[in-house]
């Protein structure tokens, strides 16, 4: 498995994702994406947007502001509750984060513990700086809200952050959607945006940074309603690795489940259920591969301050089992804080039952460039071309590649003709032309950049109108009738 540090390498090569502001020394926790990169995260963000909001007659789409009032965030309860534990070295002042470094020299996972209980364990074990040697200071709590200035006025001024989370602005527009968008319960609200939290230790490439995407959904459901309407074969069959909080907290091992077993058991409740199954399926039909996948539920230790049980699904990355996915019960908790802040009713008027209520909350969150990191690392993989030199060949599913197909004239001489089925196919398909370098050159270039699909236009072309497809993942060729190659690529990546 490449490490983390030599996919970064790889992905700033081939136009993936760059250090950002890398001409001043780049800033930790700050990347921006390249030409490939870009196509890709879109491609990702596109795909979430039709299956969850386009493709539902349940949900709806918003996109909230960036930077809003400290009233939302005092209701939200960021301000009280959203911190990290910051350790800071008595000698060099360099700042950790203490879990992190815990976790790091004693391999042990303290998610969740207060500050005393990491300072009993950094104390009782003599851990030091990492960086210095130093002997570390007590634990202080650290807000990860970024603050903003709003006018020229900094006194008088509104005070204001960064979004922590997108969810928030979703709760926030809860009340305009509900008067003005005719939605009816049980319905869900989602939003594709940036999120912002002032990490104390940025790492892992994208896994952890300071400004990164979020695709929430908040789906609201009357809180009596326990059944699940939408709960189908294709959900209650799902099997999939499961870490239950037992098994975390008996030293046991995940195990492989069916979502049906653990709704029987009373693990999950069906609503938050359905809404595990769909985003599991959601990675798995984009191409991760389910052995690579698990679904982790939080102990209750490190359950956040708004949830009453939380899933995530994590990603065996090569620096271990990570979140990707976070699936909150948010209860009615957000709602009733800003029915309570702001004085304005969250209630719904049900007109069957003729009752007001607030709705119960679920969440599925998605990270952007955390998606984006698993969906790449998944893809990666390397051959031996012809030669025995090892190159690698990204096996990105064609819905999210960022080049769906390559045309090459096998050589220049054949220019006319290749131009010709260029235009005719990159209407329908993100289509590239290459015609520099040898025809072996330019698939492994193909390869490496993810493009499934190759097509070469040769000297038989001028007379049997048609064309070579070369499919990324086997290297196998066959021949297709110029007229037929749109349907022939349709079927390939549909
Ligand atoms: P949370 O609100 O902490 O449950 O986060 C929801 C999702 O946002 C996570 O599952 C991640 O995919 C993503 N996320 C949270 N923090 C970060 C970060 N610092 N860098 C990148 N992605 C993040």
């Amino acid at each position: 498995m490449i490490s983390i540090e030599d996919f970064a390498i790889f992905a700033k090569k081939k136009a993936f994702v760059y250090p950002s502001t890398e001409i001043y020394g780049g800033m930790a926790g700050f990347f921006d994406y390249g030409p490939l990169g870009v196509e890709l995260k879109n491609n990702i963000k596109n795909n979430w947007w039709h299956s969850f909001v386009k493709n539902r007659e349940d949900t709806v789409g918003i996109d909230g502001s960036i930077i809003s009032s400290q009233k939302v965030w005092e209701a939200s309860g960021h301000m009280n509750s959203f911190f990290d534990m910051l350790s800071e070295c008595e000698k060099c002042k360099k700042n950790h984060r203490a879990d992190h470094l815990i976790e790091d020299s004693l391999k042990l996972s303290v998610e969740g513990l207060e500050s005393d209980a990491l300072d009993k364990i950094i104390v009782d074990n003599k851990l030091k700086c990492p960086n210095c040697e130093g002997n570390l200071n007590k634990i202080k709590k650290f807000n990860l809200m970024f603050p903003v200035s709003l006018g020229a006025d900094e006194k008088t001024g509104q005070k204001a952050f960064l979004r922590g989370e997108t969810a928030q602005l979703i709760f926030v527009a809860y009340k305009s959607v509900v008067d003005t968008a005719r939605v009816k319960i049980p319905f869900g609200i989602a939003q594709i945006g940036k999120a912002f939290r002032n990490e104390i230790s940025p790492r892992n490439f994208l896994f952890r940074t300071r400004e990164f995407g979020q695709m929430e959904i908040e789906y609201f459901v009357h809180p009596e309603e326990k059944k699940c309407s939408l709960l189908d074969k294709s959900h209650l069959d799902l099997e999939f690795l499961f870490f239950s909080k037992e098994n975390q907290e008996k030293n046991k091992e995940q195990t492989k489940v069916k979502l049906k077993d653990i709704i029987k058991n009373k693990i999950l409740g069906e609503w938050h259920a359905y809404w595990l199954a769909e985003s599991y399926l959601w990675y798995v039909n984009l191409g991760i591969r389910s052995e690579n996948l698990r679904i982790r539920e939080h102990t209750s230790d490190e359950l956040s301050f708004y949830s009453t049980g939380t899933f995530d699904i994590d990603y065996n990355f090569p620096f271990g089992w990570k979140e990707i996915y976070g699936n909150a019960n948010r209860g009615q908790y957000d709602l009733t804080q800003h029915q309570k802040h702001s004085g304005k009713s969250m209630e719904i008027f049900d007109e069957e039952t003729r009752t007001r209520f607030i709705p119960r909350v679920i969440e599925p969150s998605f990270g952007v460039d955390r998606a984006f990191l698993s969906f790449l690392y998944d893809a990666y993989s390397t051959r031996k071309d012809e030669k025995g030199k090892e190159v690698v060949v990204l096996k990105l599913h064609p819905k999210i590649a960022p080049m769906q197909i390559a045309v090459f004239p096998l050589v220049n001489k054949l220019q006319d003709k290749a131009r010709v089925v260029f235009s005719e196919i990159k209407s329908c398909f993100t289509t590239t032309y290459d015609k520099s370098g040898s025809i072996g050159r330019r698939y492994a270039r193909a390869d490496e950049q993810g493009i499934p699909y190759c097509i070469t236009i040769d000297f038989d072309s001028l007379e049997d109108h048609s064309v070579t497809i070369r499919e990324r993942d086997s290297a196998k060729q066959h021949r297709v009738k110029i007229s037929e190659l749109k349907n022939e690529l349709f079927k390939l990546i549909n």
